[in-house]
């Protein structure tokens, strides 16, 4: 169980271990940070590669480089969630407890064929063991979870009618991100989540799942996803929104305006660290847009 008497505010920057840095890793990064720094509390980060099919090796000495030479400062020890498992696996006997856990043998195909994102609940009834491969789903009920997010305001979703029954562990016996980023979270005692706006239908979820858990809730801050002119967002392997440490003063510059933040003209001829303190002083989340979705300006290189 998480000790979960923790009075300081706690962040804390998830990337996943799959790619470069690019501009959206670097705004969910700046702003967690900031919000942070400017609540004097601690900054954590944690490598999300619960998904372990996605991962590149490599990428997460990457990242990590990457912060470290933006002058990233973070608190505590960094986990992995790869090296979670049995804390997942006791959050899941909590659930099965509660008898809120089916095994779910429909194939990928079947799933398609309803032609519906949310579930039709089609294994509800059954009963481990089966001895068919499967995924394990969380019965989902009729009820509205609401939160007042801190940047995009008042959000409310029907868990079962909105997401339906979802999956905890896959059929490839890895957990499930909404399982793993809630124990992680509740663990490391975090008070606020600052991330990205991708992640924004997620929450309820995992609202829903601290609930089951006995697990707090923290505060909530979704900041809006970098995108290209398309909508969709930045992927890692643009070149144009990859992060190149040598400009970096230029890119914390871009990714502050991104953030509604007005750093003066001049700033990003000044040092790395006094573009921090400059930040610092001055974070405003009442001005980061709420909008979800933005298209960049980015400085020349
Ligand atoms: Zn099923």
């Amino acid at each position: 169980m998480p000790n979960n008497k923790s009075t300081i505010y706690r962040g804390r920057f998830a990337p996943s271990p799959t790619g470069s840095v690019h501009f959206g890793t670097l705004v969910a990064a700046v702003g967690s940070y900031l919000q942070a720094k400017a609540n004097h509390g601690e900054w954590l980060i944690r490598i999300e590669d619960v998904d372990t099919t996605r991962t590149i090796d490599g990428s997460d000495k990457e990242i990590l480089k990457t912060l470290e030479a933006f002058g990233f400062e973070w608190d505590g020890e960094i986990i992995d969630q790869s090296q979670q498992t049995e804390h997942y696996q006791q959050a899941l006997e909590s659930l099965m407890a509660q008898s809120l856990i089916f095994p779910c043998t429909c194939s990928r195909k079947q799933l398609a064929e309803t032609n519906s994102k949310i579930y039709p609940g089609t294994c509800r009834s059954n009963k481990l063991p089966v001895s068919d491969e499967h995924a394990l789903r969380l019965l989902t009920h009729d009820i509205t979870i609401e939160f007042d997010d801190i940047v995009m305001g008042e959000q409310s979703q029907n868990i079962k009618q909105e997401c339906g029954d979802f999956v905890i562990k896959r059929r490839d016996k890895l957990f499930a991100y909404q399982l793993a980023v809630v124990v992680d979270d509740a663990r490391q005692n975090i008070t606020e989540i600052v991330r990205g706006a991708d992640l924004l239908d997620s929450t309820q979820r995992q609202i829903y799942l601290q609930q089951l858990l006995g697990y707090p809730t923290p505060a909530y801050c979704h900041l809006p996803l970098a995108v290209d002119s398309d909508e969709n967002k930045i992927s890692k392997s643009e070149g144009t929104s990859k992060i190149d440490i040598k400009n970096r003063e230029k890119q914390l510059c871009d990714v502050l305006k991104f953030l509604g933040q007005l750093p003066p003209a001049d700033l990003s001829a000044s040092t790395i660290n006094d573009i921090w303190s400059w930040a610092i002083t001055h974070w405003d989340i009442t001005r980061v847009p709420t909008k979800t979705h933005i298209q960049p300006v980015l400085s020349q290189k």
